[in-house]
């Protein structure tokens, strides 16, 4: 087994035991895949990327693992206003770019200024503001082409 993926077994086993869930190799190939990939995939697409390496794994099983690896800290989910849900593996703050067009979403790096969030807050009516999420919306370089050349 490669260096990463020993790497990646253990940060996952810790989190499940940590949480009374029992590590089971569905849920490691599960969050291996997501590990490695900054594409934020959606269910089926974490299905059919774990199928070549667990032949028996259902797409109810994938479901439940992400959902496990959310609950456990390990993964985001990212999710819309058409009940769509995409999966990123990466849970430091960081935000995203959300393509109109493929649905793609990209990280995006950089944060807003602290007194720029102060504004913000202070037109809340005593909310009080630990975090936020940025998300932009757009076209992504590829179909933001198409549409200049439609
Ligand atoms: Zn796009
Ligand atoms: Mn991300």
């Amino acid at each position: 087994m490669p260096q990463q993926d020993q790497t990646t077994d253990l940060v996952l086993r810790e989190a499940l035991e940590a949480n009374g869930q029992r590590f089971t190799e569905q849920r490691a190939a599960v969050y291996r895949f997501l590990a490695s990939t900054d594409k934020h995939p959606t269910a089926d697409e974490v299905f059919l990327a774990v199928r070549s390496e667990v032949p028996v794994i259902s797409l109810a099983t994938v479901y439940k693992s992400l959902e496990t690896l959310v609950g456990c800290g390990l993964a985001m989910k990212l999710t819309y206003g058409d009940g769509s849900a995409r999966y990123d593996g990466r849970t430091d703050p960081h935000h995203h770019a959300r393509c109109l067009s493929c649905s793609r979403i990209f990280d995006v790096g950089g944060h807003l200024p602290p007194e720029e969030l102060d504004d913000l807050e202070e037109g809340t009516e005593g909310f009080q503001v630990t975090g936020y999420r940025l998300e932009l919306t757009g076209y992504c370089s590829r179909c933001g082409k198409e549409q200049a050349e439609a």
